[in-house]
């Protein structure tokens, strides 16, 4: 048995006793050593790197020999001559309309208009070197391509498995949003059916509807190679994905203007009538731009490596799968701006609504074959910084005086050179060492830091876990504390993360547990059991137990095991319901800050804690208010209890990781606080029961153990003088105006930052950003990442648009607000005067921004409605706050695949979400980062239930067991493999529901599908086009 040592706390009532840390660490972590890079030879240059100075090269030859006509002002958008007017045309058709078809791919384009621009100026020139050293003999560009390799797959068909990209985020595990949130629970709104405003989208394939389709070809959509029809609608036999577009010019579709007048948008989406008017339009779904479509164009287009040397350049989408070389600027996974061309002045700026911000996800994944930042040393001086505004060296320094100082690309202001850093210079101006050195080269690199850069000029100690357990009557009786504590002893220690050079994991460890009292354990290795100490003052909470309380795993595993089966029994028979949560907190940190560690906090709680004790709660949700004015109050934290005990977290380098359990309302709103100020993360398990959720629990531990993950983490935006930093977005603590503090960050979190002009910028030049993360690593290193992007000025519109990347624009605006009819009325005023009026005329780089506003004006976190519970709600708003790009993009266009007719190792065509390009006799998995459906058809072969469910019938599987059998047939290998591709894909062991086509579960599923009408509101793309339409005629007028 465990021993107890009641009031064992007494002794310990004084102030904290003195730490036993070493003054230093073992200095084994901080001997400083060489680069990898440079050990493995003079040349930074990794083969890809090498090919594509080669092919640089060859682009560079390439656009000397063009035509200045072919230059990027050429091929940006222009004033759309095209006739007669198909409407809604986006603009790629039009270009590619006006210009015959052009043998050098786009990207080259811009590079050949870059090198126009960067002549003026030699400081330009040395900012954006053409990158080609002089001893890379040329070669043919035949040799450049090379023979298809597994990086570079020959492009068969869209989104076969390797050409999907590698999503590295989205962890958690668990999307209640909407319908699903409690899954047991009956749907909180009457089938769809009895909802009258859904007349129009919701008929079936294959059914006599009462309305008429928005597209004749409804009708085709049947039968089990409905994908393969569906695709060749979208593009007609025979023709490209991207020539395809063309055909929109083929049979005129009625316009805005000459059917509906001014009065274009035919009232409120959701009013019947209207709706059949607008049904008469017949806009065809197919005939308007896509995510699909437009992904697969995406796709095909990058197929060649992104390289970042030059600036100006957009980089792919993030959905597609492309490869990126660091060659100065950093790779976009890490930074995204939202445009590449940042207007010089303010005013522009006001008048396009594009906000220009970035959006950082400093420790992105990236993919195997990219390069990781290297990690630099600099010695005693320590990181290489500017005099004056204290950016660190990156590839946009300009050397001086034979090398002597440098100017600041940042401020513009001379550094003196130290003896120590010196290096001649070549006769391009450019240090003879540059390739050896990661910080003259590359846009992302790593600094070992000195003490200065540790707290207290320590440097730090390893990190530690703490696991701190609710053991109250509902964690008992779900299973949920004997599973947690199974998982921990069997799987989860012996997956604690390490260095990824180290041996073993240096992370410690410690155990405590709650109800309405809190529970010690001493796990130290000399002991034969463990040892339990109860805290009994929790008014103010200190540590009882410092020597043995965090310990390795590999040292106590003994004593660890014996806790972890102890656990369970000693709490078997509890009868206390009531919990406490803020003492629980205050503990950790308390024991962090004993032990002289960064950590976190992996907390497992069931209840609201409604105990006697600082943070107590009480149920205060009122669903009546979701989706009215009030519901602020809700959403809003009810104290802030919480909000300051995170701040307490980041401050000491401690995150909170909360894993909640509930069958009843929690007030995550204000809980959640705690998660979002110390950069920690929520994850909901609503009635939480082994046999569903116990997998999926294993495995987003797993995968929170095993991600990147640093700690103590500050971060600081540094840009060119002319623009500055002015809002920060994200879950993080700012103690000041300028810099972000983490308890921690993970390679899943990303932050949004909005750039204000100060000062009119000057075109001739770029300008600069510089992301600098001061963290301690997993094995407590002390350790700087400094990312650097290189942006262009523009004064015009025209480059504007072009610049845009609409993947950041959405993942800012999905922050704060949209301003979509604002961006495209400045579009069609600055950049396509001469259209006439009755087209809607997108921008190439946003003409999705439509269809993602449609997704944004039904998406669950920011729209209330009371089919979401109140802990949904704020839990999907925290969940946002800290999405990075890619997130957003698929949580916004969620991606659907047939199941029906998958083939042995492919991912099948995506397909759109619309209810009209379902089949009946399919199925279907429909997947948001957050969550995912299977859906299945009335009229699906019973063999195909048979081969996924084991049963012979649709009526015979049970939805509730949200599970694909492990069955022995290709069927079922082949959807297993899927979701599995789909879960790693994400990051997260997404929650499964299965749906049976009209079934009560059904509506919820289809308000997933973002080109329909809601069925809680919210415009179909269709209407919203319409909207839109109006709304930039009414502007412009
Ligand atoms: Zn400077």
């Amino acid at each position: 048995m465990i021993e107890q040592m009641r009031g064992g706390t007494q002794q310990y009532s004084g102030p904290p006793l003195p730490q036993h840390s070493q003054p230093f660490q073992s200095q084994q972590n901080h001997v400083p050593s060489l680069p990898p890079y440079i050990q493995n030879g003079p040349s930074l240059m990794t083969p890809q790197m090498q090919q594509q100075q080669l092919r640089t090269m060859d682009m560079s030859s390439l656009s000397s020999a063009l035509p200045p006509s072919q230059n990027i002002r050429a091929a940006a958008p222009m004033p759309n001559q095209f006739g007669p007017p198909p409407n809604l045309v986006p603009e790629a058709f039009q270009q590619q309309q006006q210009q015959s078809p052009s043998p050098i791919p786009p990207q080259y384009q811009q590079q050949s208009t870059f090198q126009g621009q960067a002549n003026p100026s030699v400081s330009n020139q040395n900012r954006v070197s053409p990158q080609i050293p002089s001893h890379f003999p040329p070669q043919p560009p035949s040799n450049l391509s090379g023979p298809p390799s597994a990086a570079f797959p020959p492009y068969k068909q869209p989104f076969q498995v390797s050409q999907i990209p590698t999503f590295q985020n989205q962890q958690t595990p668990q999307s209640l949003s909407g319908p699903v949130g409690y899954s047991q629970q009956p749907p909180l709104m009457p089938p769809i059916t009895n909802q009258p405003n859904l007349s129009g989208l919701n008929s079936y394939p294959n059914q006599p509807s009462s309305m008429p389709p928005f597209s004749n070809q409804q009708s085709n959509l049947s039968g089990p190679t409905y994908s393969q029809q569906q695709r060749s609608q979208a593009y007609p036999p025979g023709m490209q994905p991207i020539s395809s577009q063309s055909n929109l010019s083929g049979p005129p579709v009625p316009g805005i203007q000459q059917q509906n007048g001014s009065t274009g948008y035919p009232g409120q989406p959701s009013a019947g009538p209207q709706f059949q008017q607008s049904q008469q339009q017949r806009i065809d779904p197919d005939m308007i731009p896509n995510v699909v479509q437009v992904l697969e164009q995406m796709q095909e287009k990058t197929q060649e490596p992104f390289i970042t040397n030059t600036l100006g350049v957009l980089p792919p989408l993030v959905a597609t799968n492309f490869i990126c070389q660091d060659q100065g600027s950093c790779n976009p996974r890490f930074i995204r701006a939202t445009t590449y061309s940042v207007p010089n002045a303010a005013d522009m700026i006001k008048q396009s609504h594009i906000p220009v911000a970035l959006a950082i996800s400093p420790l992105a994944s990236l993919r195997s074959e990219e390069l990781e930042p290297p990690i630099t040393n600099f010695g005693d001086i320590g990181p290489v910084r500017c005099h004056r505004c204290k950016a660190y060296m990156c590839s946009f320094m300009q050397f001086i005086d034979g090398g002597k100082r440098f100017i600041c690309a940042f401020c513009n202001q001379c550094t003196d050179v130290g003896t120590e850093y010196f290096n001649h210079l070549d006769h391009n101006g450019r240090r003879l060492d540059w390739y050896q050195r990661p910080e003259l080269c590359l846009g992302s690199y790593e600094i070992l830091a000195t003490k200065q850069y540790c707290k207290d000029e320590k440097w730090p100690e390893a990190p530690a876990f703490i696991f701190m357990i609710d053991v109250s009557y509902s964690s008992v009786r779900s299973g949920l504390l004997h599973f947690i504590c199974q998982i921990l002893k069997d799987e989860l220690l012996n997956y604690l993360p390490k260095d990824k050079n180290a041996e073993t994991s240096t992370v410690r460890v410690g155990f405590a547990t709650f109800d309405k009292q809190l529970h010690f354990y001493n796990i130290k290795n000399t002991l034969g059991q463990p040892q339990m100490m109860i805290v009994s003052d929790l008014e103010e909470v200190f540590m009882p137990l410092l020597d043995g309380f965090l310990a390795l795993p590999d040292e106590s595993r003994n004593v660890i095991n014996s806790l972890l089966d102890q656990i369970p029994q000693t709490f078997a028979h509890t009868q206390e319901t009531e919990t406490i949560l803020g003492p629980v907190i205050q503990a950790g940190i308390e024991a962090l800050k004993g032990a002289g560690r960064v950590g976190k906090l992996y907390i497992f709680s069931t209840t609201l804690p409604i105990a006697v004790a600082p943070g107590k709660l009480a149920n205060r949700d009122d669903k009546k208010l979701l989706g009215t004015d009030k519901e602020k109050i809700i959403l809003a934290p009810v104290n802030n209890f919480y909000t300051k005990l995170g701040e307490e977290c980041a401050q000491n380098g401690c995150a909170v990781d909360l894993f909640v359990f509930p069958n009843n309302y929690l007030d995550l709103a204000t809980i959640g606080e705690v998660c979002r100020i110390s950069g920690g993360q929520m994850y909901k398990f609503n009635y939480f029961s082994v046999e569903n959720d116990g997998e999926r629990l294993l495995n987003e531990l797993k995968r929170n153990f095993q991600r990147t993950t640093v700690f103590d983490a500050l971060m600081r935006v540094r840009t060119s003088t002319g623009i500055r930093p002015i809002d920060f977005l994200g879950n993080f603590y700012m103690t000041n105006a300028t810099e972000m503090t983490f308890g921690s960050i993970d390679s899943d979190k990303s932050v949004c930052v909005e750039l204000k002009h100060d000062d009119k910028l000057p075109t001739e030049t770029n300008t600069f950003i510089q992301v600098a993360l001061l963290y301690t690593s997993i094995s407590g290193q002390r350790r700087l990442r400094i990312l650097t992007l290189g942006l262009t000025v523009t004064a015009a519109y025209t480059s504007l648009y072009p610049g845009c990347d609409l993947d950041a624009v959405m993942n800012y605006t999905a922050k704060v607000v949209n301003q979509a009819a604002n961006m495209l009325a400045c579009y069609r005023k600055n950049c396509a005067q001469s259209t006439t009026a009755g087209q809607l005329i997108l921008p190439e780089t946003l003409k999705l921004l439509p269809i993602y506003v449609t997704a944004l004006i039904k998406c669950d976190a920011l729209i209330g409605t009371q089919t979401v519970t109140t802990d949904d709600r704020s839990w999907l708003i925290h969940k946002i706050m800290a999405m990075d790009v890619k997130s957003t993009f698929a949580y916004l266009y969620p991606r659907i695949f047939a199941l029906h007719n998958i083939e042995e190792d492919t991912i099948p065509p995506m397909i759109r979400c619309s209810y009209e390009r379902f089949s009946e006799t399919g199925a279907y998995v429909l997947e948001n980062g957050l969550v995912m459906y299977i859906w299945l058809g009335s009229q699906i072969n019973p063999t195909v239930i048979q081969c996924l469910f084991g049963v012979p019938s649709l009526s015979q599987v049970e939805a509730e067991k949200c599970k694909i059998l492990d069955l022995d047939n290709q069927i079922s290998k082949n959807v297993r493999n899927l979701l599995n591709y789909i879960r790693n894909d994400r990051n997260s062991h997404l929650k499964l529901f299965i749906v049976h086509q009209r079934d009560s579960i059904e509506p919820f599923f289809k308000n997933y599908l973002i080109e329909d009408k809601g069925f809680t509101g919210g415009a179909s793309y269709v209407d919203f086009l319409y909207h839109l339409h109006r709304e930039i005629r009414n502007i412009l007028q």
